[in-house]
C-alpha cells in the first residue's frame, strides 16, 4: 500500500493512492473504514488490525471513496513526526567525498531534526533570508509503526511500518558554525517528506533502490542504498538500545555524494530552483524553491 495524508476540501484524512485505468485516485480510507482515525500516527497505534482493514479497502477500491488525486492536496505522509532521527555519513561514496575518515567508522552518527521541518510534496521549500548556503540530501527515510526498545538487528525490520523520500535540507553555512548540526539542518521546511508510507510488501529490497536527484531537472545524485554503511536493520538495533521508537516516528538513513556543497564548484539552491528525489518503489518528491516572505 501507499498510505498518505491529504488534505480534501480543507479537511485532513488518511488515504491511499490507487490507479485506475489511467487515472490516479486517493481512497478515502476514513470514509471506507469509518473506525479507522484521520490522523496517521493514531493509525500507526492501531498496529495490524488497522494495517489489514486499509487493506481490504485497497483490495475491494470501492468508487464511492475514491477522489481524484488532482482534487486533493497531498500532506507529508507523518506531518507531526514525534521524532525525527537522522544519521549522516552513512554512504561510502559521500564519506569519501567528505573529506571524512573512509575507513568503516565504528558507530552511526546519529542527529535530529524537529517537526517544524516537515513539509510535504509540492509545498514550498523556504529560502531563508539569512543562509546562502541551503543544500539538498536526497535520502531513504522509515516511518516506525510499532513500539520499540532493545530490538536485535534480526528482529529490526519488524518495527518498520513503510518506507518513505526525505530530503535532508541543510543550511551549510549554520552547519559547520559548530560541532553540533542541529541549528543548521531545522530551520523550518528544511524537511520533504513523501509522497507515501509505502509499505514493505511493496519493496523488494530496501538495501537495493536507485535513488537520484535533480536540481531543475539535471541530476545531481545518483546511488543505491546498497552503499549504505550502516544497514536499517544495524540502525535500527542501535538506536533502540537508548530510545523508545514510537509509531510514526521517522528515521532517516543518509544521503549519498554529490551534495551542493561538494561540488566544484559549489551549487546551492535559491529561489525559483525545483528539487526532485526519486527512490525506485516509492516515488517522486518534488518541492519548489521560495524566498522567505516574514
Ligand atoms: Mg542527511
Amino acid at each position: 500500500m501507499r498510505l498518505v495524508t491529504f488534505s480534501f476540501r480543507s479537511e485532513a484524512r488518511i488515504g491511499a493512492l490507487i490507479s485506475k485505468g489511467a487515472q490516479n485516485y486517493i481512497l478515502d480510507l476514513n470514509r471506507a473504514v469509518p473506525s479507522l482515525p484521520a490522523d496517521m500516527i493514531e493509525f500507526l497505534n492501531m498496529g495490524a488490525a488497522a494495517m489489514a482493514a486499509a487493506k481490504d479497502a485497497v483490495a475491494a477500491a470501492d468508487d464511492r471513496f475514491l477522489i481524484l488525486q488532482s482534487a486533493a492536496t497531498l500532506r507529508a505522509p507523518v506531518p507531526q513526526p514525534g521524532k525525527i532521527i537522522c544519521v549522516g555519513y552513512n554512504y561510502r561514496d559521500h564519506t569519501t567525498a567528505s573529506g571524512a575518515d573512509p575507513a568503516t567508522p565504528e558507530y552511526p552518527n546519529f542527529f535530529a531534526k524537529y517537526a517544524n521541518v516537515v513539509i510535504g510534496p509540492d509545498e514550498p521549500l523556504v529560502y531563508p533570508r539569512v543562509s546562502i548556503q541551503m543544500d539538498y540530501e536526497a535520502e531513504l527515510a522509515l516511518i516506525v509503526g510499532k513500539r520499540a526498545r532493545y530490538v536485535d538487528e534480526a528482529h529490526a525490520l519488524d518495527v518498520v511500518a513503510g518506507y518513505t523520500i526525505f530530503n535532508d535540507v541543510t543550511a551549510r553555512d549554520y552547519q559547520n558554525r559548530t560541532r553540533q548540526w542541529t541549528i543548521g539542518k531545522s530551520f523550518d521546511t528544511f524537511g520533504p517528506m513523501g509522497p507515501a508510507l509505502v509499505t514493505p510488501d511493496e519493496i523488494p529490497d530496501p538495501r537495493n533502490l536507485d535513488l537520484r536527484l535533480t536540481l531543475n531537472g539535471q541530476e545531481m545524485q545518483h546511488s543505491n542504498t546498497r552503499h549504505m554503511i550502516f544497514s536499517i536493520p544495524c540502525l535500527i538495533a542501535y538506536l533502540t538500545q537508548a530510545i523508545t521508537l514510537e509509531p510514526g516516528d521517522v528515521i532517516s538513513t543518509g544521503t549519498p555524494s554529490g551534495i551542493g556543497s561538494m561540488r566544484q564548484p559549489p551549487v546551492f539552491m535559491k529561489p525559483g530552483d525545483t528539487v526532485r528525489i526519486r527512490i525506485e518503489h516509492i516515488g517522486e518528491l518534488e518541492n519548489p524553491v521560495v524566498e522567505e516572505r516574514l
